[in-house]
């Protein structure tokens, strides 16, 4: 029993020592994110204290998303959990009235500028005067419900100034929840505000005087960013993946892209769908791809900006060489 004695001594001294560390850094609240997109906002407010964790895997895309178990138990478990709402993660509504700890809905948060689908004149008219109208729309159904003109654009977190919102009201909740690193987190989401508005001047810059060019993506999700930034898609081929097009509506939207002359294609990844090649060959197009989820970046303080720097740098690579 004596002999036990100073190896219990150590087992308590080395317990204080580590609570007494992790009291001033590290924090134990678990944090949860839809989308990644959302993970990287929150990990510039924990940087330096805690690491968020995101429920879809890469490359899942958070329109047609099925829950597994293991994502349930995550959802349960989780000390706060940031989403967009139910216009993007329709899959969550069900497993969060299982929760009895705090989910915020970041469409939700007072300030945030929210578009709806058919806000911009531009895009009502580019959908309506089409002849391939009524295949298109057929096709957009299939795509995702929540895309439907009237209804709230999800793709939110394209804007810094709704970055800046969110990253505010992460740090409000966090302060609350771990007062020991209250001033880490303000202050780190006060350093991120003051970075993107610096992004925000460097992007204006680089994507400057490419208004008139035409390009084309796969998903509507570039309204928020294409708003901010001066630029204005040509089409939008809404098509499924994984399901082949009619042949009709295909030559309707290679008509489209002879129209529109030398132009950009941007897909995404991690599928460039096979259409794009069938859509493009013999056509002065350059193919290349817009990550709006920022799926390959590394999880750090600096991902949010990376991840509007990158679409800015494929957007204007690719149309300054037209
Ligand atoms: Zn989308």
């Amino acid at each position: 029993m004596l002999r036990l004695f100073p190896a219990l001594g150590l087992l308590l001294i080395s317990f204080s020592l580590s609570f007494a560390v992790q009291a001033q850094s590290q924090s134990q609240l678990r944090v949860l994110t839809s989308i990644k997109p959302l993970q990287l906002i929150a990990a510039a407010v924990q940087d330096g204290v805690g690491q968020p964790d995101v429920l879809l895997p890469p490359g899942a895309s958070p329109h047609h998303y099925a829950l597994r178990p293991s994502d349930v138990r995550r959802v349960r478990d989780a000390d706060l959990l940031y989403w967009i709402g139910q216009d993007l993660e329709s899959f969550l509504p069900r497993v969060l009235a299982g929760r009895d700890k705090p989910s915020v809905a970041v469409q939700d948060v007072p300030g945030m500028a929210l578009r709806h689908f058919g806000d911009s004149d531009e895009h009502q008219d580019d959908h309506a005067d089409h002849a391939d109208h009524a295949d298109h729309a057929h096709a957009a159904d299939q795509h995702d419900h929540a895309h439907r003109p009237g209804s709230l654009d999800a793709h939110l977190w394209l804007l810094p100034a709704n970055a800046r919102i969110i990253a505010g009201k992460i740090a409000a909740d966090l302060a609350q929840a771990d007062p020991a690193n209250a001033a880490r987190y303000q202050a780190n989401a006060k350093a991120f505000g003051q970075r993107l508005d610096a992004l925000d001047q460097r992007l204006k810059t680089r994507l400057n005087g490419l208004a008139g060019k035409p390009y084309f993506v796969f998903h509507e999700a570039y309204d928020y960013f294409e708003a901010a930034y001066g630029l204005n898609h040509a089409g939008v081929f809404s098509v499924l993946g994984e399901v082949q097009p009619g042949a009709q509506h295909v030559a309707a939207m290679r008509e489209r892209l002879q129209q529109a002359g030398p132009t950009c294609v941007f897909s995404e990844p991690p599928f460039r769908p096979r259409l794009a090649q069938t859509l493009t060959a013999g056509l002065p197009v350059t193919l290349a791809e817009l990550d709006s989820m920022g799926g390959t970046l590394p999880v750090d303080a600096k991902g949010y900006e990376a991840l509007l720097e990158n679409m800015a740098g494929e957007l204007a690579s690719c149309l300054e060489a037209l």
